[in-house]
């Protein structure tokens, strides 16, 4: 009876040595593929060690080695029940709705574009006092995509800057006439359907709808010749688009090449939103793309409303799959369409909660260690975004530090989405993910690759 005890322990032994070796194998394998060095040798590392360490169990006294077989079973069953056995400790927090709403002219992208010297300018000001004083200190800097930036590359900057005045020449086809006068006899469901594919047959990551609210509305025009009228805008319906970043040039963040891809996908979105409306036209139903440079709506909350994630620590949309690797288009239209129900999974706050990735990284210090804060009546996080730009005109770029190391950014793939899955099943396993993504990727990753050269 004992020997055959004594066999099983020992076969015990040979499979979790067996287990072990292979995961941390898969693992070194899946970072190879994805240029992840350090977590390709830590795992590597662990392939060869950690079995021989297990195997070495069957070296050792029975009196030590039962408990520490069943010890390291107990660990393994543990651990993957914590990824499958929904369970979790902390409480959500409701997502924000803002009671007013936002008026574009306060963003940073709109009071960047205020000359001094001219009237625009010293209305602004004389409206707005309490941002002159940092206002004017972000002039002095080089500026974004500036000469003389501490990331300036001229080839990536140019590449770049032609990304960005390729939408600018866009902006003419958000809105226009004429609509078709012909409607087809198509239903709600239909045109939804046929919609959503077709987008992402243009190459969006995801694709959700939305009845537009007054929050998701700018209320004044912050930028182009328009700037300060109050905006008008009747549709009943917003279709929101990602687009993903790609996650080679971000993780060369805040050097040049992920200007160049921000740059890039900010295009690719723009022209699906632009295609999307010409379309909607033709079908005899009004239709305006939201773009970059060219908004009427806040794109995150659209697309959070739309069903396409929630606002995490960063402030940021974070979508299933991608995490904040995405860029945002929105088209508003009064074509009848089927509306996504809300977002609903949260587990995202009770994540940013515990991980703090991104505020660790920020060169800024933009982004709160902090709970979220109650702000009119909601629990959010918000970052400094006087902060986040300011440091954009020094360096150049814009930075996406927080972006490139926020552990919902890896890649969309089997292994990253089973860790995902995870997140979302339980507590347990949210504090085992944030472990194994510092220990693997770093809790500071250093950039990845400062050339100008965009291709691998
Ligand atoms: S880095 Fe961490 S804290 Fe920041 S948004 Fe991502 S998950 Fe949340
Ligand atoms: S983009 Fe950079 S500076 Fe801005 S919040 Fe993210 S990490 Fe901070």
């Amino acid at each position: 009876m004992e020997t055959v005890s004594a066999t099983f322990l020992s076969i015990l032994v040979f499979a979790i040595a067996g287990i072990v070796f292979f995961v941390f194998l898969l693992f070194a394998a899946a970072s190879y593929s994805e240029n992840e060095a350090r977590a390709m040798r830590r795992s590597l590392f662990l392939a060869l060690v950690a079995p021989v360490v297990v195997l070495s169990l069957n070296l050792l006294p029975p009196a030590i080695q039962v408990p520490l077989t069943y010890g390291f079973l107990i660990s393994i069953v543990l651990g993957g029940s914590s990824l499958l056995v929904p369970f979790h400790s902390q409480k959500t927090f409701s997502e924000p709705l803002p009671s007013g709403k936002i008026d574009e002219r306060d963003i940073m992208f709109s009071r960047r574009l205020l000359q001094p010297g001219t009237e625009r300018y010293e209305q602004y000001y004389a409206q707005k006092p309490q941002f002159k004083i940092i206002d004017d200190q972000f002039r002095k800097n080089p500026g974004l995509l500036g000469e003389g930036s501490t990331f300036y590359k001229p080839l990536s900057f140019s590449a770049a800057e032609a990304s960005f005045d390729t939408i600018s020449g866009l902006h003419h086809l958000v809105e226009k006439e004429p609509v078709s006068e012909t409607r087809l006899a198509y239903t709600a469901e239909e045109y939804t359907a046929f919609l959503k594919g077709w987008i992402k047959k243009l190459g969006a990551h995801s694709v959700g709808i939305a009845e537009l609210k007054p929050y998701h509305i700018y209320s004044h025009v912050g930028r182009g010749p328009d700037f300060g009228k109050k905006v008008e805008l009747s549709h009943r319906f917003a279709i929101a688009l990602t687009v993903e970043m790609d996650k080679h040039s971000l993780d060369s963040a805040p050097y040049a090449p992920v200007v160049m891809e921000s740059a890039q996908q900010y295009v690719n979105a723009g022209v699906i939103a632009i295609q999307a409306t010409e379309f909607i036209r033709k079908l005899g139903y009004e239709a305006r793309a939201h773009i970059d440079g060219n908004y009427r709506v806040v794109c995150p909350l659209v697309a959070r409303d739309a069903g396409l994630g929630t606002i995490g620590r960063m402030g940021l949309l974070m979508t299933p799959r991608l995490g904040p690797r995405v860029r945002i288009a929105v088209v508003t239209t009064n074509l009848p369409l089927i509306p996504d129900p809300p977002f609903e999974d949260f587990t995202v706050h009770t994540f940013c909660l515990r991980c703090k990735k991104c505020a660790d990284v920020c060169p800024s210090r933009a982004i709160s260690f902090d709970p979220p804060t109650e702000i009119n009546g909601v629990k959010r996080w918000q970052i400094s975004q006087e902060k986040c730009f300011t440091y954009w005109t020094v360096c150049g770029t814009d930075c996406g530090r927080c972006v490139s190391v926020c552990p919902y950014s890896h890649p969309d793939n089997f292994l990253h989405n089973l860790v995902r899955k995870g997140l979302r099943q339980s507590s347990q396993f949210q504090v085992l993910a944030l472990k194994m993504d510092d220990f693997f990727y770093g809790r500071k990753p250093l950039p990845k690759g400062q050339s100008e050269n965009y291709v691998r």
